[in-house]
């Protein structure tokens, strides 16, 4: 990517990208978000997250404002990602599963390992 492509807002056809992926519905609850939701940045602007696709995950208006208030639960399941993490390799929590986003404005479904019965 060109340095100068770089923004920390989310374009136009990043935005409809990640409607796409994310169903028009929120990354939390699953609700249909027929006026467009919330874009978030798990990685927030002020830790250095930019407008890519990766970054971005749709919200409600009220589970964004929880995961502004509820940084530390958040970071635990991906919707927020720490400055020095990248969201790309970072799995996030939806109601769809634990998901990677990718750089295509894809995802996959993470496997979460079962423990062992002797154990
Ligand atoms: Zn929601």
């Amino acid at each position: 990517m060109n340095p100068t492509d770089v923004t920390f807002d989310f374009t136009p056809a990043v935005r409809a990208k990640v409607l796409t992926r994310d169903l028009n519905r929120c990354a939390r609850c699953g609700r249909y978000q027929p006026e467009g939701g919330h874009l978030h940045h798990r990685k927030l602007r002020s830790q250095g997250g930019l407008g890519v696709i990766e970054n971005a995950i749709l919200l409600c208006p009220l589970d964004h404002h929880w995961v502004h208030s509820h940084v530390a639960a958040s970071r635990a399941i991906g919707l927020i990602v720490p400055g020095w993490a990248d969201p790309e390799v970072t799995p996030v929590l939806t109601w769809r599963g634990l998901l990677l986003l990718d750089v295509d404005g894809d995802f996959q479904s993470v496997q979460v390992p079962s423990v062992p019965s002797e154990w």
